[in-house]
């Protein structure tokens, strides 16, 4: 998926958050597959307490695709802020400029939640708060961002999508 337009990759690391599957190891494996993120040298192990901390994020953002007004969304929007440590910068690193929002010396944790509390605030800011959905595919139920120009998708991947046309058919087949 390509989130160029929305001016802010880091809705990527949020909705990768909300739908991670929650095994006993689950955060330290989520870092680690997602330590791009995260400032060179950053350690990536997190106490207990740190780690529902990470899991209550990941529930925030969650929290914040569901709800159904806008008013809902600002009061979990800004849970979801209350936990964050903006400290924004520009870079280059990768080669392109953009923005990164924790401060670079800024623990695991810290760089987390900051860069998904900003990283939605932005998308749902700037595209609005309909822009983020929970698949509509049976028994899936991930997070996603519709970047479509019209706003009308209602599944997380093609591959939902192709489960649920196939299924809707059968259906029909059968009544
Ligand atoms: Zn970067
Ligand atoms: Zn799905």
């Amino acid at each position: 998926m390509d989130y160029d337009d929305y001016g802010s990759n880091a809705v990527e690391l949020a909705i990768d958050l909300a739908n991670a599957d929650r095994t006993d190891s689950w955060v330290p494996e989520f870092l680690t597959a997602h330590d791009e993120w995260f400032t060179d040298g950053t350690a990536l192990e997190l106490s207990a307490r740190q780690a529902r901390a990470v899991a209550e994020t990941a529930d925030l953002v969650r929290e914040v695709a569901l709800a159904e007004s806008q008013d809902e969304v600002v009061a979990r929007l800004n849970a979801l802020l209350a936990m964050a440590a903006p400290k924004p910068y520009a870079t280059d690193h990768d080669g392109e400029l953009h923005l990164h929002y924790a401060a670079a010396e800024a623990g695991a944790l810290e760089q987390l939640t900051t860069t998904v509390a900003m990283g939605l605030s932005q998308v749902v800011v700037q595209h609005g708060w309909q822009r983020l959905g929970v698949c509509a595919a049976e028994g899936c139920g991930n997070v996603y961002v519709d970047t479509s120009r019209n706003a009308s998708r209602r599944y997380c991947s093609n591959t939902c999508a192709s489960r649920s046309s196939v299924a809707a058919y059968r259906a029909r087949q059968r009544s």
